[in-house]
């Protein structure tokens, strides 16, 4: 199987089951009691923070161990802005944040918050403009991808930052699909909170934190004294172990990143080359190295996902998260992308796991297959 999915999901890297095999079958104590095998395990959670932090560029102390990236997300959001004076109660997302993320927005307004998102530009490159006449007195905290999960296109965090933080608003970023393929550093990025998940980094699934910087308020979602207070329940040990072991096996991001740009540019080469039908959404503008969101012509997304299953090649129409429907992806709707186009939209994520033979035999098995329906497809238009 080639798999170019690596946004929806990673493999867990051996490193991180041989790191979390321990935990299970002996280090499995509970980090909160008082005997010997628990404070062992609290050594060990302690260990794995203080790997998280460095590897982050953090402070153990603003490490919150949550169940992945969408946990991390309401406790920013609703953490933030439950702590915030009553004159700040707006909030601000981005208009192509995850779609879990926004259905939290959608939950807001219902609840009589009132939220404002941010547009795109057709090219998916954040509106600056409009951001800045958004964020203002009345506004307590503004909640921002790092990348996006379907065109990959990098958010400007140091300008929104900037205007953040003239402001006294809090700055939340969600980092899931940014961390691991670009370098980052949490304490020069400019937010007040970070979301991060294991599953996107060769780490297991349901494991992920909030980064959170010292003095900042927070009201704990789920109450109890684990993590400081700020997030109760057990820690999922072996996950966090797991997810220690998947940031500290990372390496040199920026090698790695001209890597995957690499394949990622000869696929879009080919593919266009082989396919002149073939459009790529936010080629022309910074993205994450290995995110490659195209369509071919209009011919829709179910039908090349079918051909590449054939070909045995694992790749997803929009985020993973929402396909399964026909219903057109939020991120190019925000990018005025009409329907019919949207709907042919193909998502490729390249990662660790992707190799040059990979791409050619992309390059050399699908145009074959997708040619003759492109053909029928402009016999066919009026
Ligand atoms: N935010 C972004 C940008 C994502 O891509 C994802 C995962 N698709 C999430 C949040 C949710 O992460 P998790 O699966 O850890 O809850």
């Amino acid at each position: 199987m080639i798999y170019l999915d690596h946004n929806a999901t990673t493999a867990p890297a051996p490193e991180v089951i041989a790191a979390m095999l321990p935990v299970f079958s002996s280090g499995w104590a509970n980090s909160s009691s008082q005997h010997g095998p628990g404070q062992q395990a609290k050594r060990t959670l302690g260990a794995a923070r203080a790997t998280v932090a460095r590897v982050l560029g953090c402070k153990p102390v603003e490490v919150i161990f949550t169940s992945g990236a969408t946990e991390a997300n309401h406790l920013a959001v609703r953490g933030l802005l439950a702590a915030s004076a009553p004159e700040r109660q707006r909030v601000v997302f981005g208009s192509v944040e995850h779609a879990g993320h926004l259905k939290l927005a959608h939950a807001l307004r219902e609840a009589g918050t009132v939220v404002d998102l941010i547009p795109v530009h057709p090219d998916g490159t954040l509106d600056l403009a409009a951001a800045a006449a958004l964020i203002g007195p009345d506004v307590a905290l503004v909640s921002l991808m790092a990348a996006n999960n379907e065109t990959g296109v990098l958010m400007p965090l140091a300008e929104v930052a900037a205007l953040t933080q003239a402001a006294g608003v809090r700055l939340h970023v969600d980092a899931t699909q940014f961390i691991g393929k670009l370098p980052f550093v949490f304490s020069s990025c400019g937010a007040d909170a970070v979301s991060l998940s294991a599953h996107k980094i060769n780490g297991p699934k349901g494991v992920g934190a909030l980064l959170l910087r010292q003095g900042v308020p927070l009201q704990p979602q789920t109450l109890g004294s684990q993590e400081r207070a700020r997030r109760g329940g057990t820690e999922n040990l072996p996950g966090i172990v797991g997810l220690a072991a998947a940031l500290e096996r990372l390496g040199d991001l920026s090698t790695e990143a001209q890597r995957i740009a690499h394949l990622r540019d000869t696929l879009e080469a080919g593919l266009r080359q082989a396919l002149p039908d073939t459009h790529i959404w936010s080629h022309k503008v910074a993205r994450l190295p290995g995110t490659s969101y195209v369509r071919f012509g209009q011919l829709s997304a179910d039908v090349v996902l079918q051909r590449l299953d054939r070909l045995e090649v694992a790749a997803s129409s929009g985020a993973a998260c929402s396909s399964g429907g026909s219903q057109a992806s939020h991120v190019l709707t925000a990018m005025a992308v009409p329907e019919e186009q949207a709907l042919a939209a193909v998502r490729f994520s390249l990662g660790a796991s992707t190799s040059m033979d990979d791409i050619q035999t992309l390059l050399n098995t699908l145009p074959p297959l997708l040619a003759p329906l492109l053909h029928e497809e402009c016999a066919t238009a009026p």
